[in-house]
């Protein structure tokens, strides 16, 4: 079998870049070793019910006069009407530093400017020269490492406002320890703070569904359950793929979107990059009874929270660290179609390492998936009231459940450290696009394969 594109993953990068591409050219493969697509961002049946993964809230809100926006953007790149999503803004979300300090935070960034300016009077006008830099830098220009914490400390001079306002960023979109890249910050704050977030109408296999149609509809190609073990090259050039059933198929042009060191090991060069720490995380996602209200918090889609003295987003010493995470309410968006299910959802860093260890034993793994739902539970009820007894469902991910659905190497989200913002990894034909090309959540993944076809396929075409 010959295609002139295969993409390798049928998660939100792949997805999209294969429907931009079908959109000028209907042949091409998109190859999803599982049987169902979607990847970090897909879902599950449990309790008779659909369960999302990888769904908190969507960030890069946008109304539609917006025109420049990059929801906007993506949407017009991919054909697709602001109308098929159905979208919904955040009611409203909090930075809780326990004992310490809050900021309210929404789609209107007034918001949050006026919280600072509030509760940290000192640092009001250093919080406005910042935004200017934040307003004005280009993040996708090449650049070395700048550490973005010491950049901000250095005009807000407040080490607690400064950790309040990377906690939530490196939640959704940091790969590495304790710090973020200046250009990966102005990204995310530009994604979280000054966009907003939202969520579609629907569930995720809606929006799954609806992008699979698209592609479809223009003559695109799909082949789930069909892992790549091998992608056959001469070192400059990408001539096909060997699938594990033994399959081989030939293409003109390969995007990968399973990840920088994941696509070496298929090209038989692992760069030793997967030595770099790696960021693992637990989530437990609580469902509710349907009459359950929360006492407290409970109009808040996300709260992030740090319950230590000091903020430290790194890989934990244990299997997995509550001090800090993210509680999320999915059903807190406005006006959305009534469910009959409510949850609470806690995340929190975790070891890949410690979890791996106790991988062969399986009433170990059990125990200690059970113990971090217990764990999670009563920071979270410090902060919404007590809701255990309302719980009718709960369960739990690790960092083994992320590698073993994704292919993620150490289960990582955010991917490698290192990442690869051209989507060059040194063939003439073969790009890389998706999480390790350093756009990160799902309009970020979905732009990443959007851009990468627009840039470096299209044109050779
Ligand atoms: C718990 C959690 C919460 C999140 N919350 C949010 C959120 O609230 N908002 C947000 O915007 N983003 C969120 N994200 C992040 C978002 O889901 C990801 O950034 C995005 O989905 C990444 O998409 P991707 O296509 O780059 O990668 P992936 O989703 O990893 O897709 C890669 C695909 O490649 C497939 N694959 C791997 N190896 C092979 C192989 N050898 N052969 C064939 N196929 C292969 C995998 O099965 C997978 O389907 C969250 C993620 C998680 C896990």
């Amino acid at each position: 079998m010959h295609t002139p594109l295969l993409i390798i993953g049928g998660g939100l990068s792949g997805l999209a870049a294969a429907l931009r591409f079908a959109r000028f050219i209907p042949d091409v493969l998109l190859l999803e070793q599982h049987s169902r697509i979607g990847g970090l961002n897909s879902y599950y049946y449990r309790n008779n019910r659909l369960f999302e993964t990888g769904l908190h809230a969507i960030t890069n809100y946008a109304a539609a006069k917006e025109k420049n926006a990059p929801l906007n953007r993506l949407l017009r790149q991919l054909k697709i009407k602001r109308k098929e999503l159905d979208l919904h803004q955040q009611n409203q979300s909090e930075i809780r530093f326990i004992d310490q300090q809050s900021l309210l935070f929404s789609n209107d960034f007034s918001l949050l400017e006026s919280e600072i300016a509030d509760k940290f009077p000192a640092s009001s006008s250093g919080f406005r020269t910042l935004l200017d830099l934040i307003n004005s830098y280009d993040p996708f220009k090449p650049q070395s490492f700048i550490s973005a914490r010491e950049l901000i400390q250095q005009h807000l001079k407040d080490s607690l406002l400064t950790d309040m306002l990377l906690c939530p960023l490196m939640y959704y979109g940091s790969s590495i320890e304790n710090d973020m890249d200046l250009g990966q910050f102005v990204i995310m704050f530009r994604a979280i703070f000054q966009e907003g977030m939202f969520r579609p109408g629907g569930t995720i296999k809606d929006l799954l569904d609806l992008l699979l149609s698209h592609y479809k509809k223009h003559g695109g190609q799909i082949k789930t359950r069909a892992a790549v073990s091998r992608i056959l090259h001469d070192g400059k050039k990408a001539h096909g793929v060997l699938l594990a059933s033994g399959e081989e198929i030939s293409c003109d042009y390969m995007l990968s979107t399973i990840g920088s060191e994941e696509t070496f090991t298929l090209l038989g060069k692992p760069s030793g990059m997967e030595q770099l720490p790696r960021l693992g995380f637990v989530e437990t996602i609580f469902e509710l009874s349907p009459e359950t209200i929360l006492p407290q918090g409970h109009d808040r889609t996300i709260i992030f929270y740090n319950a230590a003295e000091t903020f430290s987003y790194q890989q934990p010493d244990e299997l997995f660290d509550v001090k800090s995470g993210v509680i999320c309410m999915p059903q807190n968006f406005q006006n959305l179609p009534s469910s009959p299910f409510k949850e609470v959802r806690t995340t929190h860093l975790a070891s890949y390492r410690l979890w791996k260890e106790l991988e062969r034993d399986s009433d170990s793994y059990r125990i200690a998936k059970e113990n971090t739902a217990r764990s999670s539970l009563p920071l979270a009820e410090k902060i919404l009231g007590n809701f255990a007894q309302n719980i009718v469902y709960r369960d739990t991910f690790t960092p083994l459940t992320i590698e073993r659905f994704t292919g993620k190497m150490n289960g990582a989200i955010y991917g490698n450290p290192v990442k690869i913002k051209d989507g060059d990894i040194g063939y003439d034909n073969l790009f890389l696009a998706g999480t390790d090309q350093g756009f990160l959540g799902i309009i970020g993944s979905m732009l990443s394969g959007v851009s990468i076809i627009n840039q470096h396929i299209l044109p050779r075409l």
